[in-house]
Order: structure tokens, then C-alpha cells, then sequence
């Protein structure tokens, strides 16, 4: 049986000795006692900082700790209160003991680090954890880190909402485009929904160093950001243009579906992912079934082009090319009757600044739709997200890290 010194340098808290230690063999535990070393007597107020060097009086704190091989790890700690003139008689600052959770840091740290890859379910599994247990370290694991790190400055900001379900809505999204970064997340998408971003997140300084800001033509957006970054250019980008091309070739193949019997629905029917693909992205087999579609369907085929060649209008760099190719682009809905392009086209006219504005600013192209991705990626996989302040530092931490999810998927 190794000793406490033994024991101490193993267990590596620095300042703190093992005094005594328990092993159960049958239940896998072992168990230490460990008090602070001689020399390391300085007591810290949790609550002001101050030094002292008395204690007040002792207690003693049994947190779980990494585990050493099979065996499952307690840690009882003698912590020590002070009696501070600033906040009375306080407990002092342990390093290693981050909250009242009966947890030491690196346990949680262990924690946390396995949540950035796993479920919290299977985390839960792994650590013999309940899944709440699970997620509120990782919740604490995640604020330290926000805590200690800089926020990079804000110059182009990404406004988008997320649909999120029957009851609560919309989820309405700002991200740092440069750094891939959600930054808040408000209830709804109003004017006011943006308004008290603008309020409460940003010092006016701040709202002054936003030079763009890459959002949907969504009205009550526009007029909160006229309000508040009356400087800034908006930006109406692809992604978002592009989801209305995707609605509108939905609502075109909805329509055939009911205006045509018989045969042509049967063809329709289930061409919906088909028809919102790229023609890019299609295998020569979905190639093949969306011809057979076209060949029967002459409205649905030019919808279908013309939703794939606006696409194109990203590629041009000066505004007057954009401007031409958009035009030629308008030119081809005449006698198409088709009712949703040409809703689209209008909207597009009616915001046209703001899509020349992409050739005028620079901005980063599918950020917005990678945070979207990223964010609806994290409520499909998990519960507990109705605490917005987590998903939201979930999803910080994924474009911090560039962590890619590894799906776990039920056994069938
Ligand atoms: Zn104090």
C-alpha cells in the first residue's frame, strides 16, 4: 500500500497534502483526505480577495475527483472560513474547487471536455452521472471559459432567425462574421427583439466600430439597424436571397402537385429535397429523376433554372455587371407565369442597395448559414437547451473550436 506521501505526489493538488486514504476494493473507491500543505497558509476571501492569515474555523468537503485506474475517486478537503472585516465570516478561495458543486475543477474540466463530443446522455453513461448533473457541470465549465477569454472587436455582424418550433417561434441570431461566433441569441424577431441587443450588449462605441451587417430582407431588422448603426451598410446575402428562391420553387411544385391530377402528382410527390438541392450536389441517378420531372413539367423545369442561375449573381464583383445579370435574370420571368418569381424578383428590386452593397463591402459569405447550421445542428441532438445562455455558449465554444459533432445515432 503506497503511503501518503505517496498518495500526495500522485494526486498532484498543488498545496495540499494527503494526511489519510481508504480503499474499498469490492466498491471501487478509494478516498483522501487532504489538507493544505505547511507553507501554503494563506487564506483567501472568496468574497473580496483580501489575505489573511488565520482561518476562522474549518470544515471539511468531500468532492469526486478524477478517477485512479477502475476505482472512483473522493477527495475530502478541509476548507477553511475567514472572518473578513468586508464580508463577515466567509469561506475561503479554493482554486480547485470552482463552485459548490461536489465536484473538483479538473473532474468538471473532464466533464466538459467530454461534452464538447458527445451527447450529454452518453457523457452521463460514461461518468455515472445523471444527464442534468452532466449538463449543469458543463454549463459551469463553459461560463469559466467565456469568462477567461477576450471577445474579439464586432465589425461585421450577422443578424438571422431560426425557426424553432410551434409554440416559441423564432430564435433570432447575431453573429460576429468574422469570426464565425454567435454572439446572442433574443426571444422572437421583432424591431425590438434587435433593439435590445443594441441596447443592452453594446456600448455606443461599439455599435460605432459595425461597418456591415449581413441580414435577411426582413422589415422590422432593417428599420431596428437604420435606428441604431444608422452608419453601417446592410448587406442582403446569398444565403438568405437564396432561401426565398428556395420558397418559391417550393410553392411552384406545390401548386403543380394541385393543379395537375392524376399522373403528375405521383411524379411531384416527394421531389421536394430534389428540387432545393444545387444540380451541383445531385449523384447522376437524382440528375436522372429530376429530368423525368422536367420532361413532364415545363413550369417546375423553369423554376428550377431559374432558382440554380440566380445563384450566379454572387460571382460578379462590380455592381453594374450584378446589376446586369439581375436584370437579364428579371428579363426571363416575363410570360412565365410564374407567380412566386416574381414575387421574389420584386422583393429583390424593392431591396436592390442592399444586394449591390455585397460588391461595395466585403463580406464573408456562408457565415451566417454555417452558424444557423451549427445552432440547429445542437437542438436537434439535445435537450436542455431552453436555457438560451447555454445553447449559446455551446455554440461559441464550437466556432471557437471548430469542433465537428460526432453524431451518435440510436440503435435501431
Ligand atoms: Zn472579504
Amino acid at each position: 500500500m503506497p503511503s501518503d506521501n505517496e498518495f500526495t505526489r500522485i494526486l498532484q493538488w498543488p498545496g495540499y497534502r494527503v494526511y489519510r486514504h481508504a480503499i474499498d476494493e469490492k466498491n471501487k473507491t478509494l478516498e483522501l483526505w487532504v489538507r493544505r500543505k505547511r507553507g501554503n497558509r494563506r487564506l483567501e476571501c472568496s468574497g473580496c480577495g483580501r489575505k489573511f492569515e488565520e482561518a476562522y474555523d474549518a470544515n471539511e468537503r468531500a468532492v469526486r475527483d478524477l478517477p485512479w485506474s477502475s476505482l472512483t475517486t473522493t477527495v475530502h478537503i478541509e476548507v477553511y472560513r475567514v472572518k473578513c472585516p468586508e464580508c463577515g465570516v466567509k469561506i475561503e478561495k479554493v482554486p480547485l474547487l470552482p463552485s459548490k458543486a461536489p465536484f473538483s475543477k479538473r473532474f468538471e474540466d473532464a466533464v466538459g471536455q467530454a461534452c464538447e463530443s458527445a451527447a450529454a446522455r452518453q457523457v452521463a453513461r460514461r461518468f455515472g452521472l445523471a444527464e442534468s448533473t452532466v449538463r449543469a457541470i458543463d454549463l459551469r465549465y463553459l461560463e469559466r471559459w467565456a469568462a477567461s477569454r477576450r471577445k474579439p472587436a464586432l465589425r461585421q455582424m450577422g443578424v438571422d432567425e431560426i425557426h424553432i418550433g410551434k409554440k416559441q417561434k423564432f430564435l433570432t441570431v447575431v453573429c460576429n462574421l468574422e469570426t464565425g461566433e454567435p454572439l446572442w441569441f433574443g426571444r422572437e424577431r421583432k424591431k425590438e427583439t434587435l433593439d435590445a441587443f443594441f441596447q443592452e450588449e453594446l456600448s455606443s462605441r461599439q455599435r460605432h466600430g459595425i461597418a456591415a451587417v449581413c441580414v435577411d430582407m426582413w422589415e422590422p431588422f432593417r428599420l431596428s439597424l437604420e435606428e441604431w448603426l444608422p452608419q453601417c451598410r446592410i448587406v442582403y446575402d446569398k444565403f438568405h436571397i437564396m432561401q426565398h428562391a428556395n420558397d418559391a420553387i417550393d410553392e411552384v411544385r406545390r401548386a403543380e402537385f394541385f393543379r395537375k391530377g392524376g399522373r403528375m402528382r405521383g411524379v411531384v410527390k416527394g421531389k421536394r429535397w430534389l428540387l432545393l438541392s444545387r444540380w451541383v450536389n445531385l449523384t447522376a441517378g437524382k440528375r436522372e429523376e429530376l429530368n423525368q420531372l422536367f420532361a413532364l413539367n415545363r413550369r417546375v423545369c423553369k423554376a428550377y433554372i431559374l432558382k440554380e442561375t440566380l445563384d450566379r449573381l454572387w460571382t460578379y464583383h462590380y455592381e453594374g455587371a450584378m446589376l446586369n445579370y439581375l436584370q437579364r435574370w428579371i428579363d426571363q420571368l416575363r410570360w412565365q407565369r410564374l407567380e412566386p418569381f416574381q414575387k421574389l424578383a420584386k422583393m429583390l428590386l424593392e431591396h436592390l442597395d442592399g444586394i449591390l452593397n455585397y460588391c461595395r463591402t466585403k463580406v464573408p459569405l456562408g457565415v451566417v448559414e454555417a452558424v444557423n447550421g451549427n445552432i440547429k445542428a445542437l437542438l436537434r441532438r439535445g435537450r436542455g437547451y431552453q436555457n438560451l445562455r447555454y445553447l449559446l455558449l455551446k455554440a461559441q465554444r464550437i466556432a471557437a473550436t471548430k469542433t465537428e459533432f460526432v453524431v451518435f445515432r440510436r440503435a435501431a
